[in-house]
């Protein structure tokens, strides 16, 4: 057969070896997953009784319209309902905007490192990759604008970024935002928005209604705890989402999926108490980092990149040993580095404990 060449370059996605597999072959009686940025309090019990007390009937497709949730979060976030577009997660957003407007002839732009599936679905569709090393972990802005030419068609921006935690000061992307040409659509991922407490952060969907040539991304698997009904969505002006939709799936979000999320983004209570455990969370990681000496990117969001200048596969493996799964900074573009989901008070104590000595055998 004659597939696209460039799929022999990729790599499927690498799950981790499963929790069940990892207790037995070390012995443990608990793992505690550190890796996917994952909220360690669960879900909204909001969402959980919506799922319990809706009957929805798995033989019948989903609302292809979303039509519950569209409206809840429109009135949520006070845009129109035609200026949202729903993805089964916004990993699914991501592919429909490389499919609508990548291809061979077109460019993209993104930073690196940063979230791997921009890159991913930009090499399926066989665009032109352009990557924008980050400097201390920020995205360099000037430098990307620079990279754009007339075949340039996306520009990706990961604010906070992922993996660095880190995010762009308003006046910074104002200012880019302004230059970047009205042919190129920026999408920005807000995966982590939720989590921001950044007094110069900008107020993103604003910026759609004066940029049009702007997407928005956000998602309800990370603060919103629904990472397994994969649910997120895209906010732009009325004329991008038109563009877009025929490209979605027409039932791409699930009736689970739809109902947990609206209930969800009602109780932004929930969200509150999860985004200040996690403020209180990251400060556990700083106390340690500046006790040890060890450098980080402070985080916006809820998980950090802590350098321990030792290969970071070791740490990854000396901690599984002891039942915590983290992500090593290989794969990540930093090599020695891990980067940790902050957990619950006390996951954070316990992967802190192992990595204390795992620093003192050093
Ligand atoms: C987790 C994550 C996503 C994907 O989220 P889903 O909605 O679960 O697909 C997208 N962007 C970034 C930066 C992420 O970290």
């Amino acid at each position: 057969m004659r597939w696209k060449e460039q799929l022999l370059t990729l790599t499927p996605y690498q799950p981790g070896k499963s929790i069940e597999a990892v207790k037995k072959l070390f012995n443990l009686d608990r793992i505690v997953k550190l890796a996917s940025n994952e909220n360690p309090f669960g879900c909204s019990e909001h969402a959980l009784s919506a799922l319990q007390t809706n009957q929805t009937s798995l033989a019948i497709y989903p609302d292809g319209y979303a039509t519950q949730l569209r409206e809840t979060l429109a009135a949520f976030l006070q845009v129109d309902l035609d200026e949202l577009l729903l993805g089964n997660g916004s990993d699914n957003l991501i592919q429909i905007i490389s499919r609508a407007l990548l291809h061979p002839n077109a460019s993209t732009i993104m930073a690196t490192p940063t979230f791997s599936q921009y890159k991913h679905n930009a090499v399926i569709e066989g665009a032109v990759i352009r990557e924008i090393p980050l400097i201390n972990g920020d995205h360099d802005l000037d430098t990307m604008l620079k990279a754009i030419d007339e075949t340039t068609n996306v520009i990706w921006v990961c604010s906070p970024n992922n993996p660095t935690g880190t995010y762009i000061q308003e006046n910074k992307l104002i200012s880019f935002l302004d230059k970047v040409p009205p042919h190129v659509l920026v999408v920005l991922d807000e995966a982590y928005y939720e989590y921001v407490v950044a007094e110069d952060y900008y107020d993103s969907i604003t910026l759609t209604r004066k940029y049009e040539n702007l997407i928005v991304l956000r998602t309800f698997s990370k603060i919103y705890g629904l990472a397994a009904l994969r649910v997120g969505y895209g906010v732009a002006n009325r004329v991008i989402i038109k563009a877009l939709e025929p490209v979605r799936e027409p039932f791409n979000v699930n009736s689970l999926g739809q109902l947990a999320a609206s209930a969800a983004i009602k109780d932004q209570e929930f969200v509150e108490v999860c985004k200040e455990k996690n403020r209180q969370g990251l400060a556990q990681f700083y106390q340690f980092c500046e006790q040890y000496q060890l450098e980080f990117y402070p985080s916006q969001t809820n998980f950090i990149l802590i350098d321990f200048k030792v290969d970071g596969d070791e740490i990854f493996q000396y901690l599984q040993e002891r039942g915590y799964i983290v992500r090593s900074g290989k794969a990540l573009g930093f090599p020695t580095a891990v980067r940790i989901t902050v957990g619950s008070s006390e996951q954070n104590e316990g992967v802190l404990k192992a990595l204390g000595e795992f620093l003192a055998e050093k």
